[in-house]
């Protein structure tokens, strides 16, 4: 996997979306720096894939309390690694 680098990458690519991300339209791509933070805030919806360092999201919100979290942890991501492609 190629790591687009963190300093210049200014919004998760749909096109960057790692592995084992389950499908809907949250996602986490391949500039994850694994700092955990969304998995400290969020851990209903992300959670560690440990062979390739990153976060993923495991399960996609339901309820409207569900998408704020996960529009928090997007929005809290240091590296703007998590996506919303809006499906
Ligand atoms: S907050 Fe962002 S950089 Fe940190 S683990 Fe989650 S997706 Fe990765």
């Amino acid at each position: 996997m190629v790591r687009p680098n963190p300093i210049t990458h200014t919004m998760a690519q749909l096109e960057e979306r790692t592995e084992n991300n389950t499908p809907g339209r949250y996602y986490v791509d391949s500039s994850c720096i694994d700092c955990d933070l969304c998995r400290d805030n969020a851990p209903s919806f992300f959670r560690r894939q440990d062979d390739l360092g990153v976060s993923v999201v495991h399960r996609q919100p339901v309820t409207m309390e569900e998408v704020r979290l996960c529009e928090e942890a997007l929005h809290e991501c240091p590296t703007e690694s998590i996506g919303n492609d809006g499906v």
